[in-house]
């Protein structure tokens, strides 16, 4: 078919895998297209760690066969998607951005890298992350820093900086982050595309390298909402996993609600987090901006209050060390990760592998986290900060009585330059507006709200619900986005590398 040469630029993910099943274009087009972007884009953005082109062009292969054969394909069918390097993917190293686990390769891959292959997808790589997800930049990642797409001298935002990225640059129509604090929605805000941290339990965990057990959650990245509305289908598909017993079963089709009205619903807002010390004017301003979008929609603002979400960064800095310290706990040379080699003692070896694979901000949780769980002291910090999750999670539920979504700030302010947040407070800060969801269980979705007046840079807005009202908060960053996204389709790839590659024939 004769048609003028489209770039992965412009395309959904739907509009791929129709693509693909209508013979407008085949599977290994696409992933050569996106390979090709890949290759181009990459050597500024550097969102990979690795680039799995033999594994796309197979999974690629296999979805064109499938077709020829006349059978069904996937929702997914030749959909490039990238995948955070905590994720494990037979083929592919798990590294987790650190020394410990260079060269680590799975034998089993992750459920939720499976439920996207099953779906069709093509996987095209495994992207930069901070090391064993701590941080809010990408910068801590042992092997190299990541760019923000929209200023090469900005950080992407983390801990799931490449996957953001990637989506950003067009290097991946789809990618997959964790998000145990933020590291979905801050790095989302930042690169100017849509992330959804979906509630506690909705999405596997399994083969996805723990950082906080009762925190972690994994959720897709798109430059459209309806990129992440299919993605969730994939990863939902098939029900609970057994193999994580915290998973649940999610029922709703998250495609289907999409473009419902919200002519009548409400919309809560905290004005003490739209005062918040730290939030930036730009920032503050688009916050606004979405709220009127949804008010011309028909929907109601009303005022909520989270009286103890001030507390949350203090709970979330006891618990996740806590939870970090003890998951990491298996990474002593010996059953995984880094040997210190020509040791003498077991001891000597197992300190000495430690102290060499793990980096700066790994290894200061993991001191926190035995600090803080050895006894003595464990009354006067653990024990306090699971009661103000106690305390937090009762303060959504009354919120809920009285709104359908809380809309907040995600990121506090826009990208921040490369080493500008050097003392690790200001880093934890920068989470402000997510932590306390994680803390409570609840999903959030950032959705990008174009250009910062002020600095030029991306901003967003949050969209937080109860447990189990995923698809609900797509509803809403629908909203947001059919009013104010260029042409209401959804954001761009960022300028500077729009184009270069990418094109299908
Ligand atoms: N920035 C937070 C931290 O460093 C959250 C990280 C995350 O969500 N993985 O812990």
């Amino acid at each position: 078919m004769a048609t003028a040469p489209t770039s992965l630029d412009t395309l959904s993910a739907r509009q791929v895998a129709a693509g693909v099943a209508a013979g407008d274009f085949t599977a290994t087009e696409v992933a050569r297209a996106a390979l090709d972007a890949i290759e181009r884009r990459d050597p500024e953005v550097r969102a990979f760690l690795q680039v799995s082109a033999d594994l796309a062009l197979e999974a690629a292969a296999a979805t064109d066969a499938r077709r020829a054969a006349g059978e069904a394909l996937g929702p997914l069918a030749g959909v490039p998607v990238a995948f955070k390097d905590n994720m494990n993917l037979v083929g592919t190293r798990t590294t987790c951005a650190s020394r410990m686990l260079e060269g680590y390769e799975s034998p089993y891959t992750a459920t939720c890298v499976q439920r996207m292959l099953d779906a069709g997808a093509t996987p095209v790589g495994k992207t930069n992350m901070d090391e064993f997800a701590f941080g809010s930049s990408t910068e801590s990642s042992a092997f190299h820093p990541t760019a923000n797409p929209w200023d090469a001298s900005r950080v992407p935002g983390g801990s799931s900086g490449g996957s953001a990225a990637a989506v950003a640059a067009g290097e991946a129509t789809i990618a997959l982050g964790s998000d145990t604090g933020g590291s979905i929605r801050q790095p989302a805000s930042l690169c100017g595309v849509v992330g959804l941290k979906p509630t506690y339990g909705a999405v596997s965990r399994y083969g996805v390298v723990a950082f906080g057990s009762s925190l972690d959650q994994v959720g897709p990245f798109g430059r459209r909402v309806e990129d992440v509305a299919l993605a969730m289908n994939a990863l939902v598909a098939g029900g609970r996993d057994p193999w994580d017993s915290t998973s649940q079963a999610v029922a709703p089709d998250f495609l289907a609600h999409l473009d419902d009205p919200v002519e009548g619903r409400r919309v809560g807002v905290v004005p003490a987090l739209m005062e918040a010390a730290g939030l930036s004017d730009e920032v503050r301003d688009a916050v606004a901006a979405a709220g009127r979008a949804l008010v011309d929609q028909g929907a109601e603002l009303v005022e909520v209050d989270l009286p103890n979400i001030a507390s949350a960064i203090a709970a979330y800095y006891v618990i996740a060390p806590c939870e970090a310290f003890s998951n990491l706990a298996r990474f002593d040379g010996v059953r995984y990760g880094y040997q210190e080699p020509g040791r003498a003692t077991l001891a000597e070896q197992t300190s000495l592998s430690r102290a060499h694979g793990f980096g700066e901000e790994a290894k200061r949780r993991q001191m926190l986290g035995a600090y803080l769980l050895s006894s003595g002291v464990y009354d006067t910090y653990y024990y306090p900060a699971q009661q103000v999750r106690t305390l937090i999670t009762a303060d959504y539920a009354r919120a809920y009585e009285q709104c359908d979504v809380i809309l907040m700030p995600a990121a506090p302010r826009t990208a921040f330059r490369f080493g500008e947040l050097s003392d690790p407070t200001q880093m934890y800060a920068s989470d402000m507006f997510t932590i306390s969801n994680n803390i409570a269980g609840n999903g959030g979705v950032s959705v990008p709200l174009g250009l910062g007046a002020t600095s030029g840079l991306p901003v967003s807005a949050q969209l937080q619900g109860p447990a189990f009202a995923d698809a609900r908060l797509l509803t809403f960053a629908r909203a947001i986005e059919r009013a104010l996204s260029p042409d209401g389709e959804g954001a761009p790839v960022a300028p500077a590398l729009a184009g270069k590659g990418g094109e299908l024939a």
